[in-house]
């Protein structure tokens, strides 16, 4: 129950981008319809030029979803039934789902805290002669430490994929997340940093030959019409969707900037209290598509801050390995420790572009007086 107070403050509000944006992404739908084109096309081949620029690729090909993007660049990369592949054990179930839709296996390698992603010094430990590739998330917005996983990946002769769904536009070195490994498969649900108005997503790479084996396996696995190489899936970048990204790409550096400024006040906010902050290594980009803090008593202040109108998520309550899909590649509670406390104890706070001081102020007044 709620008691008494002013301010509602949402997880997340996407109507606020969207007023922004209403008389361009209006246009840019009208367009799609006058152009009676709805599959593929002019529309999609430009979005894709777009980030393919953006992110530094040469290649970008838009498919359906993240999830199609991870599982469609892993077969491009001729994973299939038998490989291995490295993921982190902390992370979005879709990374392994992806895999599992190659008839591959994942191995799950743990984070190094403080911090979430996958910790480059233990996935030697985790590799076989059946491992093929590595498939590294750059969650909550922090690219993964691409310099040690292209060097291992090297070493043993692996690909890299990146699951780049929650980091559009972070920086890693001099360059956007984009190409560093040998793809990146990107989501652009509605509350990613970058989101469209339905389902879509996209790999990009530099390499011409995955590029063209991506365009066929979102295509009946076909190039020329009713001419099929391989046995492909319907997988494609909406026109509508592909129009709206690129209205909403072009806000995206700003919107990325907001959350960064977001962030440093959160970090002020609650600096002297009991929780565990998100910690960015010197050097490194982060573009918060998620404030992720750690708590031993989340149940507790989740509670109190809906009593407060302050909304909170969890990212991610229960690790890939002992969800009930994943019950046969017979992982017991116990086997992924890290994945396991981080599940327990992690806690999104309200993240969007537009969300004011005011409504922010209350959310870390809210947790202060818990603290107290
Ligand atoms: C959102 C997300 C996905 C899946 O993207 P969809 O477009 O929802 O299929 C994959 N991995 C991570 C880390 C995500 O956050």
């Amino acid at each position: 129950m709620k008691s008494g107070c002013c301010l509602d403050v949402p997880f997340v509000n996407l109507a606020c981008a969207d007023s922004e944006l209403v008389g361009a992404v209006d246009n840019a739908i009208r367009r799609v319809v006058e152009s009676a084109r709805f599959i593929l096309g002019e529309e999609v081949e430009t979005f894709e030029r777009e980030f393919a620029v953006y992110t530094g690729a040469t290649h970008c090909i838009g498919v359906g979803s993240g999830l199609d993007a991870l599982h469609l660049a892993l077969r491009a990369m001729g994973i299939g039934p038998g490989d291995e592949v490295i993921v982190p054990s902390h992370t979005f179930i879709a990374t392994w789902l992806a895999v599992s839709h190659c008839g591959a296996i994942p191995v799950p390698v743990e984070p190094s805290l403080p911090g979430f992603l996958i910790d480059p010094l233990r996935i030697e430990a985790a590799l076989t002669e059946r491992t093929k590739a590595i498939l590294a998330v750059h969650l909550y917005g922090m690219p993964a430490d691409m310099d040690a996983i292209i060097a291992l990946a090297k070493r043993h002769g692996l690909k890299v994929l990146e699951d780049a769904a929650q980091c559009h536009g972070a920086y890693y070195g001099d360059r956007r997340i984009g190409a560093h490994g040998d793809a990146v498969a990107w989501s652009f649900y509605p509350t990613k940093n970058l989101g469209a108005m339905g389902d879509g997503g996209a790999v990009t790479c530099n390499d011409p030959e995955l590029a063209e084996r991506l365009r066929r396996l979102r295509n009946y696995g076909s190039c020329r019409k009713y001419v099929h190489e391989e046995r492909g899936f319907n997988s494609r970048l909406d026109p509508i969707q592909a129009a709206v990204l690129g209205v909403k790409l072009r806000y995206l550096d700003g919107w990325n900037a907001s959350r960064k400024r977001l962030a440093d006040r959160y970090r002020q906010g609650l600096a002297d209290t009991a929780l565990v902050l998100p910690e960015v290594p010197a050097g490194n980009d982060h573009v918060w598509h998620l404030y992720v803090i750690r708590t031993t008593q989340r149940a507790t202040l989740t509670e109190w801050l809906a009593n407060r109108g302050v909304q909170t998520q969890t990212h991610y309550p229960i690790p890939p390995h002992l969800q009930a899909a994943y019950l046969d590649l017979g992982h017991q509670r116990g086997a992924f420790p890290v994945a396991e406390s981080l599940a327990d104890e992690v806690l999104s706070l309200p993240m969007w572009p537009h969300l004011d001081d005011a409504a922010q102020d209350h959310v870390i007044a809210a947790i202060r007086a818990f603290a107290r």
